[in-house]
Parts: C-alpha cells; sequence; structure tokens
C-alpha cells in the first residue's frame, strides 16, 4: 500500500494506491494527531509526504516518510491527472487555490513559480465570518450562490451609465465599491456579502493567473485547490473571467489532491 499526504494550512489531503486502486480522503489539519495515529496503525505501508506540515507530521509517525518539495509534488500529481483525462498540454499556468493562492508555469518536465497572491480559500473563510459570522465552509459556499452581488461590486456599466464603455460593462469595476451607492435603499443579506467574497476572491486569483499565463505566452489555465470543493459561485466566476479574458480555463476532477499523489508518484 502507497500513502501519498499533503499535510496543508487547512486541510491533510491524503491519496491511498492499493492494488492499483486510487482513493482520496481528506481531513482537516487541525486533526494532523489522527491522521497520524490512523498511519502508525499501517506500518507497512510505504507513505510519502509533501506540503507546510510535512515535516510536523513525519515527527509524528514511526514510518520513514518520503518528503518533497510542495510546488513540484503538485506539479507531478497534475500531470497525472491531465494524462489520466487524456488532455495534452505542452505549456500552461496552473494556480493552486488553497489557503493562499500559489501560481506556477508548466511545460512538460517542469514546475517555475511564477507568484501568487493572498486571496484564496482562507480569505473565503475568514471574510466570509467578518462579515456573517459564518463558519461552516458548505454552508458559505451554499448560500453565496443564492446571494446578488450587483448590489455590492461596482461594475464598468455602472459607471457609464448607457455610454458605451472602452472595456465589457459586465466587468468588475469595483469590488464592494457599489456598496455607499445603494446603502440607503437597499439591504445586504448575508447571501449577497457572501457572493461578493466569491467574487473578489475569484477575480483576484484569475487576474493574477492570466496576467501570469500572457507572461508564459500561453493560453490554458488549470485551476485546482480545495476552495473550489461544492462552491459553485467560485468556479463560475473563474471560469466565467478566464474565457472573458480570452483564455482556456481547467478544472481538475479532484484537483486538490494533486499534492498527495504527486508525492507519492515522486516517491
Ligand atoms: P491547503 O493545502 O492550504 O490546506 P487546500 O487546497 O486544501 O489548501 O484549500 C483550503 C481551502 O479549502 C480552505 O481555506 C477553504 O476555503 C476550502 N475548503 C473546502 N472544503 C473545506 C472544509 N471542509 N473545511 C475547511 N475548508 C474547506
Amino acid at each position: 500500500m502507497k500513502i501519498g499526504i499533503d499535510a496543508g494550512g487547512t486541510l491533510i489531503k491524503i491519496a491511498i494506491e492499493e492494488d492499483g486502486q486510487l482513493t482520496f480522503k481528506k481531513q482537516p489539519s487541525a486533526e494532523i494527531e489522527e491522521v497520524a495515529a490512523w498511519l502508525t496503525t499501517l506500518p507497512e505501508a510505504r507513505v510519502a509526504l509533501t506540503g507546510g506540515k510535512a515535516t510536523f507530521l513525519q515527527s509524528l509517525i514511526p514510518h520513514d516518510a518520503f518528503q518533497s518539495i510542495e510546488f513540484d509534488a503538485t506539479f507531478r500529481g497534475i500531470q497525472s491527472f491531465l494524462e489520466q483525462l487524456n488532455i495534452s498540454l505542452d505549456h500552461y499556468v496552473f494556480a493552486n487555490v488553497g489557503t493562499g493562492t500559489s501560481i506556477h508555469f508548466a511545460d512538460g518536465d517542469n514546475q517555475l513559480r511564477a507568484g501568487g497572491t493572498g486571496a484564496g480559500g482562507g480569505m473565503i473563510q475568514g471574510l466570509s465570518y467578518l462579515l456573517t459570522e459564518l463558519t461552516d465552509f458548505n454552508e458559505v459556499t451554499e448560500r453565496a450562490l443564492s446571494g446578488d452581488r450587483d448590489k455590492i461590486d461596482l461594475k464598468v456599466k455602472h459607471i457609464y451609465k448607457g455610454d458605451k464603455t472602452p472595456i465589457p460593462g459586465d466587468l468588475t469595476a469595483a469590488n464592494f465599491g457599489n456598496v455607499l451607492h445603494n446603502m440607503h435603499d437597499m439591504t445586504f443579506t448575508a447571501d449577497d456579502k457572501l457572493a461578493a467574497v466569491m467574487g473578489i476572491v475569484g477575480e483576484t486569483v484569475t487576474t493574477i493567473s492570466i496576467h501570469a499565463a500572457r507572461e508564459f505566452k500561453t493560453e490554458h489555465v488549470v485551476y485546482i485547490g480545495s476552495s473550489f470543493l461544492n462552491n459553485a459561485l467560485l468556479r463560475e466566476v473563474v471560469m466565467d473571467y478566464t474565457v472573458l479574458r480570452g483564455f482556456k480555463p481547467y478544472f481538475i476532477e479532484n484537483g486538490e489532491y494533486s499534492g498527495a499523489v504527486g508525492t507519492m508518484r515522486l516517491m
């Protein structure tokens, strides 16, 4: 049995390979001791680790685990998912939208970090709490779907008021920039605020990703990370904005396990 583990800032992603069959599970990083206790019951397993909490997890388990650099593991995992999906890309940019967001250039052989942003899954959780006091990720993502961003976000067409716009009118001119215009005659529900949170995170991640793609002269942008889990609105914002800007977005099923699968493949 082989086990690949990406111990991240928020979630521990686990890939298990047995008899050629891959299965996945995840656990909050706060429960790292439980993951260690589970591994301790599997002394024969070959274990590969990666992620910010890999060294700490190694200190809790009896295995002499293989460790790889997170960015290389993630790249290796993405390559393996793309192969399975029969998607062949010579060059692409990938954005890993985890607790924070890391953006990378990739060709057939290597990845190179292009940059990142603090807008990501941690921002979704923290800002959502500050605005609505909700802490459950799935409740946040589901309620965001019923929200109306238009009351909160200022679009280009709102500024141009019917005049011809120099860029598409539906582009966001200022995230949260419509609040003071609407504060006297509209109420902002929790759902509206959550939708605006997905908007600012999705648009920030996309903007940085497509700038990297342009610099790298590729049109392909692969998005992974647990922030997209059960989060149809974030996917929609990222997908629509990437397409609007003339690039091709890809979302990989189970892509959040790229680091876990990759470190196992590198072992
Ligand atoms: P990391 O490796 O930094 O932990 P992930 O790719 O696992 O990154 O993404 C973490 C983000 O995933 C969280 O910040 C949150 O937005 C989102 N998320 C998705 N599902 C959950 C969940 N069940 N519990 C907490 N966060 C979740």
